[in-house]
């Protein structure tokens, strides 16, 4: 028996099982994926959590919040993804060493290069929030590429900082701007931006009303949207984009993406992405 499964806290909304589930079924592999929620006031859950992968009972993890950060210190060795990202969501067992892996961000690209379809004049991107994802974001695009503008409100400006400090090596040294998430900000970029990212919960179940983007401010002519969040299905900043006629996408690609990489390093095999499509449309 492989067994599986996802770390982090609540749990309750979470469409991993059924997405690993359909892949140990379609690969006829006899596995499980249970969730182990550890509350961030549980202390030694993690440490139990990463000692039972340690002796073989666990084959491997996935990671969300709020450990995805917290558990880098139970680790022996990250990939240099990870280490570059400062977070972690899918752990494994290699040469007897506990491994940290990021599949966010070559989830991210992968999905993202499937959904722009259209011409992009120039690779500049805006994404909103600097939180764990935005960070894999980030990764993904500057390795891609893009120039990034980061977008966000007035509580997370030292976290963007922090974010901006760690690519430097990857922008080559030079400054990656910074705006806050507000219509005055984000109306002087004007059309120079080509990729929009949602990488805040903002219109995630049950805010389902709420949207990252200011009221009444165009959208930048051309501009696609990603939208990271996959709880509804359509988003109202989805809708609202594709409304003005722009190419605009949730995040369950991405979520289908990392989920196929995690499993091929916990079992070596790839999942058919249909396989994981036609599960969580269920
Ligand atoms: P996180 O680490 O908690 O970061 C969230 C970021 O959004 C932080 O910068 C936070 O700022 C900001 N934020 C939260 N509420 C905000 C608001 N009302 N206005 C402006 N900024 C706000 O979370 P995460 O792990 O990055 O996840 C972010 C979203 O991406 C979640 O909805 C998650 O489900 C989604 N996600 C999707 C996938 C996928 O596969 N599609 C993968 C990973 C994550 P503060 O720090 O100031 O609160």
């Amino acid at each position: 028996m492989i067994r599986t499964g996802l770390t982090g806290y609540p749990l309750s909304h979470s469409l991993s099982p059924k997405l690993h589930e359909a892949a140990f079924a379609a690969l006829s592999l006899h596995g499980e994926y249970l969730l182990y929620p550890v509350a961030p006031t549980e202390t030694g859950g993690l440490a139990r959590l990463t000692s039972r992968i340690r002796n073989g009972e666990i084959l491997g993890l996935n990671v969300t919040i709020p450990h995805k950060q917290a558990i880098i210190a139970l680790l022996d060795e990250l990939t240099p993804s990870a280490q570059a990202i400062g977070a972690v969501n899918t752990l494994y067992m290699e040469d007897g060493k506990l491994v940290g892996d990021n599949t966010d961000a070559p989830g991210f690209h992968a999905d993202l290069m499937r959904f722009l379809t259209n011409s992009i004049s120039e690779k500049k991107a805006l994404v909103m929030g600097a939180g764990g994802a935005a960070r894999a974001v980030v990764y993904a695009l500057l390795k891609d590429g893009w120039k990034v503008t980061l977008a966000v409100r007035r509580a997370d400006i030292s976290q963007a900082q922090a974010l901006m400090e760690s690519f430097k090596p990857q922008t080559g040294g030079s400054s990656m701007e910074r705006v806050r998430l507000e219509a005055k900000d984000l109306g002087r970029l004007g059309n120079g931006i080509w990729l929009i990212v949602n990488a805040t919960p903002i219109g995630m179940f049950p805010e389902v009303d709420s949207s990252p983007w200011p009221d009444h401010l165009l959208f930048p002519h051309g501009a696609a949207v990603y939208d990271l969040v996959y709880h509804p299905r359509q988003t109202r900043l989805v809708r609202e984009a594709q409304a003005a006629g722009l190419q605009a996408t949730t995040g369950l690609g991405m979520l289908v993406e990392q989920a196929v990489l995690s499993f091929a390093c916990w079992t070596g095999q790839e999942v058919p992405r249909e396989v994981m499509f036609v599960a969580v449309e269920s």
